[in-house]
């Protein structure tokens, strides 16, 4: 994708820095004003009463979680998660949720407990006590120190581009399977394979394809609604939860003043908006999009998934303008336009137990000719999990089919 322009004398990437996130990036609206910044250090009151002490211990947390490495050099928290450690002392993170964690800890500062807990929302769509602490040390060990972002106008958009270009004669989009079955041989010299039943949306028809192997890669909810026979008496199954997002597109005639790429609510139940242009190397001011982003992490995904349903598009537009309104009284006058999406599924909860629990880890396990990807597999939302699992389903398919090839993980 050109994204790279050399490697550094450890062997660390150097990005062409058009790709990287432009200055500034992020900010949050606290005390009645915004602040640059978003880290747990941003956030502490000028005063600084008492707070400064637990965030140095929680700091210090945070670096001995990322020197960690054990016996075989494994990481703490690794991207992918299949690369962290499996030693009991961080496992047993999993077993407990973030605020267990905070209250064991002792540590009572508002708006640490108020970070973390946005951080997890964010990542997540869970609340410091819906997410696992081994999720919750993830977010913030798993990372390099001083690490960039990678942002483009268009989002994903831009690398599903780069791999359409080189492969998209392979490609049927509009296919939406309903029906996938395991198939074994028979006495008249089939092999082996799949059967997967296909509705063409472009022109309504049902088409059968026959394959000697097939890579699930939709979201796990999904698997035994579209499998035959799936799960074969998992009584795991019910253990993948997902949180609904609300993500509202807001065209507005000019940007906010000040705005950066990514701009905070203090005690918000949305996580702010992203400016979607400002990677564009755009001088003079115009229109842009704000994407506004909110989890419905509470009480629980059925109860806020129900909820998210009975709210109408006007309700969901008072609701944004009530809350941006904190931040930019001036907010309605410069919206020309809103789109508001419902995503009943967006993404995977890191509850207490799940990500080291017996059925995320067994998900992965082949159902005949069957293989699974898709970053649910991880047990976390993240790009870097979907692209670890894709590659890891397509290899272990060559394996399967004695396809010799480099391994690329
Ligand atoms: C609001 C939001 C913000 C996010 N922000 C970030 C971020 O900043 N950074 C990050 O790393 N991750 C982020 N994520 C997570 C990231 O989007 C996911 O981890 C990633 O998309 C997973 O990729 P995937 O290919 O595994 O699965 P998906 O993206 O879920 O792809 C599954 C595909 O299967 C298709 N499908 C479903 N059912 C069928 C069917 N029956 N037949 C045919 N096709 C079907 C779907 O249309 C979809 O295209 C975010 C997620 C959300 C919801």
């Amino acid at each position: 994708m050109g994204l790279v322009q050399a490697y550094g004398p450890d062997d660390e990437p150097i990005y062409d820095p058009r790709h990287l996130c432009h200055a500034p990036q992020e900010r949050v609206f606290i005390d009645g004003q915004w602040r640059e910044g978003l880290s747990a250090r941003d956030l502490l009151d000028p005063e600084g009463t008492g707070g400064v002490a637990v965030l140095a211990e929680f700091e210090a947390q945070v670096r001995a979680y990322q020197n960690y490495r054990d016996a075989q050099g494994r990481r703490a928290f690794a991207l992918p998660v299949a690369e962290s450690t499996t030693a009991a002392e961080i496992l047993a993170l999993d077993d407990m949720s973030m605020r267990d964690y905070f209250d064991r800890a002792g540590w009572s500062s508002e708006r640490l407990r108020w970070y973390v807990d946005y951080c997890c929302r964010d990542d997540y769509g869970c609340t410091l006590e819906t997410t696992s602490a081994w999720a919750g040390w993830h977010y913030f060990c798993s990372r390099p120190i001083n690490g960039e972002y990678l942002t483009w106008p268009e989002g994903n958009g831009r690398i599903v581009r780069h791999l359409m270009d080189r492969v998209g004669d392979h490609v049927r989009a509009g296919m939406l399977v309903y029906r996938l079955r395991s198939t074994s041989g028979d006495d008249n010299g089939s092999s082996a394979g799949v059967e997967a039943d296909v509705l063409d949306t472009q022109t309504d028809t049902p088409v059968r394809y026959r394959a000697r192997r097939a890579i699930y890669a939709l979201p796990r909810f999904t698997a035994g609604h579209v499998i035959e026979g799936y799960p074969p008496s998992d009584p795991g199954a019910n253990a993948f939860t997902y949180c609904p997002w609300m993500v509202a597109n807001l065209t507005v005639d000019r940007l906010p003043d000040g705005a950066a790429w990514d701009n905070v609510l203090y005690d918000s139940p949305s996580l702010g908006y992203v400016v979607a242009t400002h990677q564009n190397l755009r001088v003079t001011p115009g229109p842009s999009v704000l994407t506004y982003y909110r989890p419905l992490s509470i009480p629980n995904p059925e109860v806020a998934r129900a909820w998210m349903l009975e709210q109408r598009w006007d309700d969901w537009v008072s609701m944004i303008f009530a809350d941006l309104a904190q931040a930019h009284p001036e907010i309605e006058s410069l919206v020309r336009h809103i789109d508001v999406m419902l995503w009943g599924h967006a993404m995977i909860r890191p509850v207490p137990g799940f990500v080291w629990g017996e059925a995320r880890r067994r998900a992965v396990d082949p159902h005949g000719a069957i293989r699974f990807a898709h970053s649910d597999m991880s047990g976390i939302s993240l790009f870097e999990e979907a692209q670890y699992h894709g590659v890891r389903a397509a290899e272990a398919v060559m394996d399967d089919l004695g396809h010799a090839h480099q391994s690329s993980l």
